[in-house]
């Protein structure tokens, strides 16, 4: 980090439990922070209906997916709800060299392993504000069976478990000051000192007495 300036953009992960909203957080997140790209993944699950391929995921199938993941096509890849879901590295470059920033929209597996690819990654849990309203919720929707409703609370219940490993915790129990709030985390991110070192060098050399600071302390 220290070595040379930056020239990618950052990585932004934002997982959080089924239920908990995070599509249109992310939707709103996205109109706000114009420099965000979505990476699209690929995924063998079948499209939903109103879902388009290329736009919402790559949709393909197991053979081309196992393919990818020989290749080391993928950044990460996961199996949820029986279904490879993954990210390709290709998708990603592709936005960093356009400029943007990228905001990747997975599972806590899927996060583990950017963590261990992408030290510099900034992670992001979106939270319900209690199970009984992720419950609720779940059942709202009227889209599952009860007993789909509870795989997925059960399944909720260990992403939730999860949440220890990422940066920044998110509670959504109010729409706009969550998107305001995870506005604000985008916004801060790049202002870090580490990331800040090669913009501010130049003004800290130039002082009489040079200021130093170590962009690799944490
Ligand atoms: P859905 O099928 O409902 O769109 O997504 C199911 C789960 O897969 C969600 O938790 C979603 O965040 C996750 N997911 C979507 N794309 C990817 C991906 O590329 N990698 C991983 N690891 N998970 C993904």
């Amino acid at each position: 980090m220290s070595n040379s300036p930056r020239t990618a953009g950052d990585l932004f992960v934002i997982a959080a439990a089924s239920g908990t909203g995070k599509t249109s957080l992310i939707a709103a997140l996205l109109e706000r922070c114009p420099r965000l790209a979505l990476s699209v993944s690929d995924t063998t699950r079948p499209a939903r209906r109103g879902e388009i391929d290329g736009q919402h995921y790559r949709f393909i199938d197991v053979d081309s997916f196992r393919r990818g993941i020989a290749d080391r096509r993928y950044l990460e890849h996961a199996e949820v709800f029986g279904n490879y879901y993954g990210t390709s590295r290709d998708e990603v470059e592709k936005h960093w060299a356009e400029g943007r920033d990228v905001l990747l929209e997975i599972d806590v597996q899927g996060a583990a392993q950017v963590r261990r690819a992408h030290a510099d990654v900034c992670t992001i849990f979106i939270l319900p504000p209690s199970m009984a309203a992720l419950g609720e919720r779940l059942h709202g929707r009227g889209l599952d069976e009860p007993e789909v409703i509870a795989r997925r609370l059960d399944e909720a219940r260990r992403e939730i478990g999860a949440c220890g490993d990422f940066d920044w915790l998110v509670v959504n129990d109010d729409f706009e000051r969550t998107v305001d709030e995870l506005v604000g985390i985008v916004n801060a991110w790049p202002l870090r000192r580490a990331r800040q070192y090669w913009r501010v060098k130049q003004l800290l050399d130039e002082e009489a007495n040079p200021i130093t600071i170590d962009p690799d302390r944490s």
